[in-house]
C-alpha cells in the first residue's frame, strides 16, 4: 500500500518546480537510506555541524558552512550574526537590537514573498530593513545612498526569478557594501546549482535550501567566510534554537552533498534539456497546444516547457482536480501559457501528464 492510500493523502504528479507546499523535491534511494540509518543513532551535534561544514566547504569552495532548519531560517540567522557576530550576551539579547548595528540595506524589487515575506524572515532576528530603489528597479548608487545610513549591518541580495525589476550588478553591489565594511548575504534559495557563482560575486554568506535544487531533506544551507559562518551557528545558543536542524537533516545534506560532487553534470544537463524537448514535442503534436522550451531566466541550468493552450486557467484548474493530481507553474496563466519543470519527474509521470493533457484539450 502506497503511504498516500494509507494516510489518505492525495497522489501528486509535480510539474510545479521546487514549490514547497507540494513537498518540494524527491530525495534520492542513497539520501532516503542515509536519513534511514541516522534516525535511531545518536550523534555529538556539534561533530555533525564540523563535518556538515567541512563538506560544503569542500563542494562549494566556501571557507566554511552552516546548516539550519530551511532557508527562512537561515535568512533571520545570517542577519543575527551580522548584528551579533559570536557574542553571548548579544545572542541572549536578540530579537532586542538594542546597541547593535541593526539596519539591513536590500533593493526594494528583492522583497519576495515564498509563503510569507522576506522582509519578515529579517525582521524576526530583531533588525529593520532600509529599501532602496523601487519594485520596478534598483541601481547600485540606490544602494550606495542606503549603505552610506547609520548602523548599517548587513546588504541582503535575492537571486531568483521571483524578483522584480531588471537584474542587479551584484558584484558592483557586494562591492559598495565592502568599501563600508559591511557584509553582504545572497540568498540564492532556490539556486544551489549555481552556488558558485553566488560566491564569486564576493558575498560573505551564501544561502540555499537543502530541499530544493539539491533534494536533501528541508536544511537550510549557508556557505561562506569562515567568522560569519561561526557567528552564525553561534546563534543556536540565542533565537537559532527554534531554527536548528535535524540530525537526519543533516545527515542527509551531507549524503545529497557527496552525490552532488559524484554527479557527472554535463551529462545531467545533456538529459535533462533532453527529457524538457521530448515533452514539447510531444505536447506540440495535441491540436491546439504550441509548445516550446525556455531557460531559467536567472541562469540556473535548467529549461522548462511553456505550453500554450486555450483557456490555460480551466486546464489548471482540471489537471488539479483529476487523480493523480497534476500541479503546473500558473504564473502565466493570463498569457494561457502553462509551464511545466520536469526535473524530478519519471518517464512514467511525464506519460500521465501527456495523457491527461490530450483528453483535456481533444
Ligand atoms: C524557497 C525560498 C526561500 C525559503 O526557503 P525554505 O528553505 O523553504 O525556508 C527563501 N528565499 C527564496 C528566494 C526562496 O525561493
Amino acid at each position: 500500500m502506497s503511504i498516500h492510500d494509507r494516510y489518505r493523502l492525495s497522489a501528486v504528479i509535480n510539474a510545479r518546480g521546487t514549490y514547497t507546499p507540494l513537498g518540494v523535491s524527491r530525495s534520492s534511494d542513497g539520501v532516503a537510506e542515509a536519513v534511514a540509518q541516522a534516525l535511531p543513532e545518536f550523534f555529538v551535534m556539534a561533530e555533525l555541524g564540523d563535518r556538515v561544514s567541512e563538506t560544503i566547504a569542500q563542494v562549494t569552495g566556501a571557507q566554511a558552512g552552516a546548516v539550519v532548519h530551511c532557508t527562512a531560517a537561515s535568512i533571520t540567522l545570517a542577519v543575527a550574526a551580522t548584528m551579533a557576530g559570536s557574542d553571548p550576551r548579544r545572542i541572549a539579547s536578540l530579537p532586542d537590537a538594542t546597541d547593535m548595528h541593526n539596519r539591513v540595506v536590500m533593493p526594494a524589487c528583492h522583497v519576495v514573498d515564498y509563503g510569507h515575506s522576506n522582509l519578515q524572515g529579517i525582521r524576526l532576528s530583531g533588525a529593520q530593513v532600509d529599501l532602496a530603489g523601487d519594485e520596478t528597479r534598483c541601481t547600485v548608487e540606490d544602494l550606495e545612498a542606503e549603505l552610506d545610513g547609520p548602523d548599517v549591518c548587513c546588504l541582503i541580495l535575492v537571486s531568483s526569478r521571483l524578483t522584480s525589476g531588471p537584474p542587479i550588478d551584484m558584484v558592483a553591489a557586494i562591492r559598495a557594501a565592502h568599501r563600508r565594511g559591511v557584509p553582504a548575504i545572497i540568498d540564492g534559495a532556490a539556486q544551489f546549482p549555481r552556488v558558485a557563482d553566488l560566491l564569486a560575486t564576493g558575498a560573505d554568506l551564501v544561502l540555499m535550501s537543502g530541499q530544493k535544487y539539491l533534494a536533501s531533506p528541508t536544511a537550510g544551507l549557508i556557505a561562506g567566510t569562515w567568522p560569519l559562518v561561526q557567528a552564525v551557528r553561534a546563534q543556536e545558543k540565542g533565537i537559532g534554537r527554534a531554527m536548528k536542524p535535524t540530525k537526519e537533516a543533516v545527515i542527509g545534506v551531507i549524503a545529497a552533498l557527496e552525490e552532488w560532487q559524484a554527479l557527472d553534470r554535463m551529462k545531467w544537463e545533456a538529459d535533462e534539456l533532453a527529457k524538457v524537448t521530448a515533452f514539447a514535442e510531444a505536447a506540440a503534436r495535441i491540436p491546439g497546444v504550441t509548445a516550446t522550451v525556455v531557460p531559467d531566466p536567472t541562469g540556473l541550468q535548467v529549461s522548462r516547457a511553456v505550453l500554450t493552450v486555450p483557456n490555460a486557467h480551466d486546464v489548471a484548474t482540471q489537471l488539479e482536480a483529476g487523480v493523480p493530481s497534476i500541479y503546473v507553474m500558473t504564473d502565466r496563466l493570463t498569457d494561457d501559457q502553462l509551464v511545466l519543470e520536469l526535473v524530478p519527474l519519471t518517464k512514467d509521470e511525464i506519460e500521465v501528464i501527456l495523457t491527461r493533457l490530450w483528453s483535456l484539450l481533444t
